[in-house]
C-alpha cells in the first residue's frame, strides 16, 4: 500500500514531550534563537508522560535561597539512597540548577503551597515542596509549545537515523502517526531523547481484571532505552530496577503520608517490623543499614522479609493522623490531584482511612532513571565537574555523537523527579545548541534508502496481520503471527519468573538469568512476526519491541553484577551479599548494532563531593 511520507528537517529534535522534553524545548529556544526546534510526542503533550494526571509535590527542590539545602547535600542523599552508586557529577549539576526551574514553574502559574509562617514554599519533606499540581503538565507544555517551531502529537518514534558520512553520529529519527498512519522522517542535526521510563516489562500485580494498572505510567514503554541501545549507545546501571512500597491495588503514593501526615507502618500484629530485620539486613549489607535516612531498598527489604515470614498484611497507620481534619483533607487531596484511582479503590473496598488502616504492597519492578533509581544512558557530564572517564565534550551527550538524553533516559543521576527531569532537559538542550554552534553537526547525511528501509520495517506488523489473519478459523490465535498483547504477556512472564519479579519475591541467580536471556532471544525472533490489525496495534507492536530490547539489557546487566547491591529491589541468590570490594563501581553496557551482542564493563564510581571537601580540609 502506498503510504504518505512527511519529511521534516530541523536542528534539534526532541523525542518525547514529558517533563524532560518540555524542558529541552524551552531551553533550546533560549540559547538557539534561530534554530529549528521540533518536539515529537507519542500522546498529546498537554497530558502526556508520567505527570499526565498531575502531582501533589515537586520532589526535588533545594531551597538554596533560604539555605535549606545545597547541591552537595542532595548528592549525599542520592548516593546514600542508591547504596553508593550514582554519578555525582550529574546529580550535582542537576541540583545546582533545579531551583531556577521551580521558580519558573511558580512564575508560569503553577499553584505552590506556602508556609504561612515563613512565606517559603511549604515543605513536605527535606526535598519535597507541596503544590496544587493537577495542571502541572499543561503548564509546562505551554512553555514548550511557545518555544518549539512545531510540536507533533500522536507520533511514535520507532528508530533513530544515523549519519552516513561520519560513523557513530546521529542523523534524526523516524516514526509514524498512529491516527493517520503517515510515515514521518525527521532529519536532525541533534536528537534529545526524553521518552520516559519503562513499566510493564515485569509482570504487574494487576492482571486480568486490573490489567494496565501499574505504579509508573503504563504508557512508559522503554523507548528512552531501546532507541539508543539499538544504535550502539552505552547504557549504565540497567540492573538497578525499582520496586515501590505503595497503597495496595491503587498504587497511591505514600510520600505525603509518611512525611507530612507522619503516618507509619506496622505488621498485622501491630508491630514495628522494620526493627526485627535489622540484624539480618546488617549481615547482607553491613553498615549501609545504619545510614540515615534508611535507603529505600532496605526498607522494602524489611517489608518483603516480614511478608515472607508470615507477618502480613502490612498496614499504613492512618487512623491517628486522620483524626485531625486538616490532615484528613491533605490525605484525600493527595490522591485527588495525583492518583484518583486510589480513592476509588478505597471506596470500593469500604476503606475510610480515618477508621481503617489501609494495606500496603510492594510493586513489580520498573526501569527508570529519575526516581529512587538510576538506570539509563551513559552520558557525558559537565565540563567543570566530571572526571575524564565521565566527560567527552558535551553535557548529557550519549556515546553516540549528537545524541543527547534527559530525565528517565539518563542513567546514574537518581532523585531528579519532575523538576530535576525538566532541569536535565534544559541542560541537554543547552549543550545540543552548543554542539551545533561549534559546527559539530556539519554535513550530516541521511539517504533516502535508509529512510525507505525503516519504512518497510515499521509497517511490517500490519503486513503480518493482513496476510496471517486468513489462517484463523476461530479466536485470535494465528499460526503465523502473535498479537502485541500475547507478546507482552510472554515478555512479562520471562522477566517476572527469571529476572527477579514478584513471582520469585524479586529473587534471581545466574542460571535463571541465563535461561531468561535465552527465552528473550527467542521472543525477539518471534517479534519479527508480530501482527497489528490497525495503527493503534502498530503502536503496541513497537512499544513491545522497545520493551523487549530494554529487557534484554536489564537482564544482561543483572547477570553482570555478581552481588546483591540493592536488597528490596532484587536479589542475586548466588551472591546474596553486597560486595564493596569487587562491585563498588558502575556497570556500563554496549550492544553491538551489527551482531546484537552485549558487552559489559565496570567503570569507577567517583565520590566527587567528599573528595572536594577532603581536598579543602587538607
Ligand atoms: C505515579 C507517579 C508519581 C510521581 N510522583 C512524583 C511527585 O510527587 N513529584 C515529582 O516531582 N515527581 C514525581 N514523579 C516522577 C516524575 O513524573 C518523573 O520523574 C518525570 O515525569 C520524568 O520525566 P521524563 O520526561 O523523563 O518522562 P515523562 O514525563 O514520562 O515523559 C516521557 C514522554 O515521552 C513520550 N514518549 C515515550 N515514548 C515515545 C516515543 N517512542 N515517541 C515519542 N514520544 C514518546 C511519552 O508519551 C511522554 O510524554 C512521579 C511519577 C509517577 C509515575
Amino acid at each position: 500500500m502506498a503510504r504518505k511520507t512527511i519529511f521534516e528537517d530541523c536542528d534539534i529534535l526532541v523525542v518525547g514531550g514529558g517533563m524532560a522534553g518540555t524542558g529541552a524545548a524551552f531551553e533550546a529556544r533560549h540559547w538557539g534563537r534561530d534554530l529549528k526546534i521540533i518536539c515529537v510526542e507519542k500522546a498529546n503533550i498537554d497530558r502526556s508522560g508520567a505527570v499526565a494526571q498531575g502531582l501533589y509535590a515537586i520532589n526535588c527542590y533545594m531551597g538554596m535561597q533560604w539555605d535549606e539545602n545545597q547541591p552537595e547535600d542532595h548528592v549525599r542523599y542520592a548516593r546514600n539512597d542508591l547504596m553508593g552508586m550514582v554519578r555525582e557529577d550529574l546529580g550535582y549539576d542537576m541540583a545546582r540548577h533545579v531551583d531556577s526551574t521551580v521558580h519558573m514553574f511558580d512564575e508560569w502559574g503553577l499553584p505552590m503551597m506556602k508556609n504561612e509562617k515563613t512565606g517559603r514554599y511549604l515543605r513536605e519533606g527535606k526535598w519535597q515542596i507541596m503544590i496544587h499540581g493537577e495542571s502541572y503538565k499543561p503548564i509546562v507544555a505551554e512553555a514548550a509549545k511557545k518555544s518549539a517551531d512545531k510540536i507533533y502529537n500522536r507520533i511514535m518514534i520507532t528508530h533513530l537515523l544515523m549519519d552516513e558520512t561520519k560513523e557513530n553520529r546521529v542523523g534524526g529519527a523516524v516514526g509514524f502517526n498512529m491516527r493517520t498512519g503517515d510515515y514521518y522522517v525527521f532529519r536532525a542535526k541533534t536528537v534529545i531523547v526524553a521518552a520516559g521510563g519503562a513499566s510493564h516489562i515485569f509482570k504487574p500485580r494487576a492482571v486480568g481484571e486490573g490489567m494496565g494498572r501499574t505504579w509508573y505510567a503504563p504508557w512508559s514503554n522503554g523507548s528512552a532505552y531501546a532507541l539508543p541501545i539499538a544504535v550502539g549507545a552505552k547504557m549504565t546501571q540497567m540492573e538497578n530496577r525499582i520496586v515501590l512500597c505503595r497503597f495496595k491495588d491503587g498504587y497511591g503514593p505514600v510520600g505525603a503520608y509518611f512525611l507530612h501526615l507522619k503516618t507509619y507502618t506496622q505488621n498485622a500484629n501491630g508491630e514495628n517490623y522494620e526493627k526485627k530485620w535489622y540484624e539480618h539486613t546488617k549481615e547482607m549489607v553491613g553498615e549501609y543499614i545504619d545510614h540515615h535516612p534508611t535507603p529505600t531498598c532496605l526498607r522494602n527489604h524489611a517489608f518483603i522479609q516480614e511478608t515472607m515470614a508470615g507477618g502480613g498484611p502490612i498496614h499504613m497507620v492512618t487512623t491517628e493522623a486522620f483524626q485531625d481534619p486538616h490532615l484528613e483533607t491533605v490525605g484525600w487531596e493527595n490522591f485527588l490531584g495525583m492518583t484518583v484511582g486510589q480513592a476509588v479503590v478505597w471506596a470500593s473496598q469500604n476503606i475510610d482511612p480515618k477508621y481503617t488502616n489501609p494495606e500496603l504492597t510492594t510493586s513489580e519492578p520498573y526501569v527508570m532513571g529519575s526516581h529512587a533509581t538510576c538506570s539509563g544512558a551513559w552520558v557525558s557530564g559537565p565540563e567543570d565537574l566530571s572526571p575524564p572517564e565521565y566527560f567527552w565534550g558535551y553535557n548529557r551527550m550519549l556515546t553516540v555523537e549528537g545524541l543527547f538524553g534527559a530525565g528517565d533516559t539518563v542513567g546514574g543521576s537518581a532523585h531528579k523527579f519532575s523538576s530535576g527531569s525538566f532541569t536535565e532537559g534544559r541542560l541537554a538542550a543547552k549543550a545540543a545548541v552548543k554542539y551545533i554552534q561549534d559546527k559539530k553537526a556539519e554535513g550530516v547525511k541521511v539517504s533516502d534508502t535508509q529512510c525507505e528501509n525503516f519504512k518497510e520495517i515499521i509497517y511490517k506488523p500490519l503486513e503480518n496481520y493482513t496476510v496471517g489473519r486468513n489462517e484463523i478459523t476461530g479466536g485470535t490465535v494465528s499460526p503465523s503471527y502473535i498479537s502485541p498483547i500475547q507478546g507482552l504477556q510472554r515478555l512479562q512472564r520471562i522477566m517476572d519468573e527469571y529476572v527477579g519479579g514478584i513471582a520469585t519475591n524479586y529473587m534471581t541467580n545466574a542460571n535463571m538469568l541465563k535461561r531468561g536471556l535465552e527465552l528473550l532471544e527467542w521472543l525477539q525472533e518471534d517479534l519479527e512476526n508480530v501482527g497489528a490489525e490497525d495503527y493503534h496495534q502498530l503502536m503496541r507492536a513497537w512499544e513491545l519491541k522497545h520493551r523487549a530490547l530494554t529487557s534484554q539489557c536489564v537482564t544482561e546487566h543483572t547477570m553482570f553484577r555478581e552481588e546483591t547491591r540493592w536488597p528490596g529491589y532484587y536479589y542475586r541468590g548466588d551472591h546474596l551479599k553486597l560486595d564493596d570490594e569487587n562491585w563498588h563501581c558502575l556497570t556500563v553496557s554496549r550492544r553491538d548494532p551489527k551482531t546484537g551482542k552485549f558487552t559489559l564493563e565496570k567503570v569507577p564510581v567517583y565520590h566527587i563531593v567528599d573528595e572536594k571537601e577532603k581536598k579543602q580540609a587538607s
